[in-house]
């Protein structure tokens, strides 16, 4: 009964699968909603801002002192201010530090907080999506989106809008101490910016377009493995003897791949040639224009004051000129970090976007689980997987389950019947007609009231990491020791549990204690007794137990059906026969209905199923021959 994730073309999956999607432009919906989620910190958010730009500003106090000290400390030969400026420059890079601190701090705080807001909104919009978004969508993408995209917003914060405001103060205040210090050398200096603000811009372009490249092979590479290292597809090529080809291919990508990184390593060589060389070559030539300006030839000397006046000048311009070509670079890449945040808070809105198909509907009421009788119908129910789908899957379905009584869904594989069963607890809605709990339309009561009216047991069971205590518990919060210890004695796993190492404290689940197919049936059996819920939903489980453990679930199932209304999509011949009437369904319809011996009178597709899959059933034949205890089987759940 696994659902057969196929996703609608109108569904989820198109929207989400697409491995590449086209990359989606930033618009100020994005911004402002971006900015949105900022804002319960605009606080933090200010004080950073204004520790960025100061300690921007503080940048170039001490290329200042350096031109005091030389014109000044050392020019006039005053030692005392010497002694002032470095004082200075001294103290200005301590305040610069604890301001830097201070400011990651805060960075830190908002990021993650930030970070845990989309988080919980995330998760518990996720919670609240309809089951078809889970099954339309690679299990791996909703973690990612939880897990990678969010974690990226933290570097948004840190990085890209830090990064902003602090090359953008720091390429200003230095723009502005250069010019004050002499305009034709900061005109020489800027004059050379736009070579070098071009060739940035052309190798970012070839970087990036040559890392995307990369990411690409990487992920097809790392696809190739997991799809053809996997145990089935060995077992193809194995079966297939595609070894060779399949070499050939990898060979192939790996031979892709090598070709690209070498060019991106390249291409950053050169980059950093041209910034070195660059660096070194700017400041000579400030040094011969200074030198022009102050004894080229045609001008008088200078006095040892007026000489030193120039060098420290030059010594300051230079220093500050240093610290100018690298935010302009940053500042340039800006638009492509900003483009991959907004890409990530997309992602992320994308998902808090998606409609909650199955929600309460205004006004919604309560079913009451203490009271509910538990009578079951369907009204000609016709329902879709997906709109596109032309033939629906289930077509005009009626039946009633009365409170209390058992309900036997057979059928051929993909007739429908699990479908069936989905559309109770409103895990889809129907598409037409409805579905009524003791005349209420289930679309009309709250979901939360449905999910305590209704038990499922499903063919899978799950178990949480987690105790079996907690497991169990999982039903009932509030249920006693010995409620708990009552509910696995009916389910027949208690005794199970106790010789367990740790009883009821044993760990169980995904890398627990294994426990078996069937004692794990059982505890699914117990957690479901423990909820007590009125209405019972069975998904038999088809694999096959040994005898012993077919019995247990047997008389487990049996306890549990007592007194509920139950819908069982039924693998078990005991089921069948103790089953108060028979939904035979076909291609999305109920084609007979009655006990078994009505529908073996008939001898249509009933009859026909039951010879073919029941006839093998060990305990038929022992059944058949006593007829009677197939009446004491119905009685017991009339009862
Ligand atoms: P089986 O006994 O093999 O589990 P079933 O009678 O329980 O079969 P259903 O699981 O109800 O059958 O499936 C009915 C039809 O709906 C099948 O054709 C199936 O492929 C299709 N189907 C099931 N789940 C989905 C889904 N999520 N999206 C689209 N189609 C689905």
């Amino acid at each position: 009964m696994m659902m057969r994730g196929t996703g609608g073309g109108r569904g989820y999956g198109r929207l989400l699968n697409t491995p590449e999607k086209p990359e989606r432009k930033a618009d100020a919906k994005t911004v402002r909603r971006v900015a949105a989620s900022f804002k319960p910190y605009w606080r933090e958010v200010l004080v950073v801002l204004l520790a960025i730009m100061l300690t921007g500003v503080l940048g170039i106090v001490n290329p200042y002192m350096l031109k005091f000290s030389i014109s000044i400390g050392f020019g006039q030969q005053r030692f005392n201010l010497l002694a002032i400026f470095v004082a200075v420059m001294v103290v200005t890079p301590i305040i610069s530090s604890l301001i830097g601190i201070g400011q990651t701090y805060l960075n830190a705080v908002i990021g993650q907080r930030v970070m845990r807001d989309l988080r919980n909104k995330l998760y518990t919009h996720l919670q609240h999506m309809p089951l078809k978004f889970f099954t339309d969508t690679r299990t791996g993408e909703i973690q990612s989106r939880l897990s990678n995209d969010i974690g990226g917003v933290q570097s948004v914060v840190t990085d890209t809008a830090t990064s902003i405001v602090s090359n953008v103060t720091i390429a200003l205040s230095t723009i502005i101490g250069m010019l004050a210090l002499s305009w034709q050398l900061t005109l020489l200096s800027l004059g050379l910016l736009p070579l070098f603000l071009w060739l940035t811009y052309r190798v970012g372009n070839v970087r990036r377009s040559i890392s995307k490249d990369t990411q690409e092979s990487l992920a097809d590479l790392t696809a190739m493995v997991e799809e053809t290292l996997s145990v089935s597809g060995v077992l193809l090529t194995k079966t297939f003897g595609r070894q060779r080809q399949q070499i050939a291919k990898f060979d192939q990508e790996n031979e892709h791949l090598v070709g690209l990184q070498i060019r991106q390593q390249m291409v950053g060589r050169w980059f950093f040639a041209f910034i070195s060389t660059f660096f070194s070559i700017t400041p000579a030539l400030v040094y011969l224009l200074a030198g022009y300006m102050a004894f080229g030839p045609g001008r008088p000397p200078m006095n040892g004051k007026q000489l030193a006046d120039v060098v420290g000048t030059l010594v300051a311009f230079t220093t500050l000129q240093s610290r100018l070509y690298f935010p302009i670079g940053q500042l340039l890449n800006v638009q492509v970090q900003l483009q991959g945040a907004f890409a990530l808070f997309d992602r992320i809105f994308e998902y808090l976007d998606m409609p909650l198909d199955i929600t309460d509907k205004p006004g919604a009421v309560p079913l009451d689980p203490a009271t509910v009788s538990g009578d079951v119908r369907f009204n000609d129910v016709t329902f879709r997987y997906s709109p596109d789908l032309e033939r629906p899957t289930l077509d005009n379905v009626s039946f009633e389950v009365k409170p209390g009584q058992l309900t036997a869904l057979v059928g051929p594989s993909g007739a429908g019947k699990t479908t069936i069963t989905y559309l109770v607890p409103r895990l889809w809605d129907v598409e037409s007609g409805s579905v009524t709990i003791d005349g209420h339309d289930v679309r009309d009561v709250t979901l939360e009231s449905l999910g305590e009216t209704i038990g499922v047991v499903t063919q899978e069971t799950y178990l949480f990491h987690a105790t079996i205590r907690e497991n169990l518990l999982y039903a009932k919060p509030e249920a006693s020791q010995e409620e708990l210890e009552a509910a696995a004695k009916a389910a027949a796993i208690h005794e199970r549990i106790m010789e367990l190492p740790e009883g009821y404290d044993t760990v169980v689940g995904e890398r627990g204690y294994k426990l078996s197919g069937g004692e794990k049936q059982r505890i699914a059996i117990a957690r479901v007794i423990l909820k007590d819920a009125r209405i019972l939903i069975l998904d038999e489980a088809t694999s096959a137990l040994d005898t012993h453990s077919e019995r247990l679930i047997q008389a487990a199932l049996e306890d549990l059906m007592q007194n509920r209304t139950t819908i069982a999509i039924a693998h078990r011949l005991s089921t069948i026969l103790a089953a108060n009437q028979i939904l035979v369904v076909n291609a999305g319809r109920i084609v007979e209905r009655g006990t078994h011996a009505e529908l073996m009178e008939q001898d249509g597709l009933y009859a026909k199923l039951y010879r073919e899959q029941f006839s093998l059933q060990p305990e038929l034949d022992a059944v058949d021959e006593q007829a009677s205890e197939v009446g004491e089987l119905q009685e017991l759940v009339l009862d």
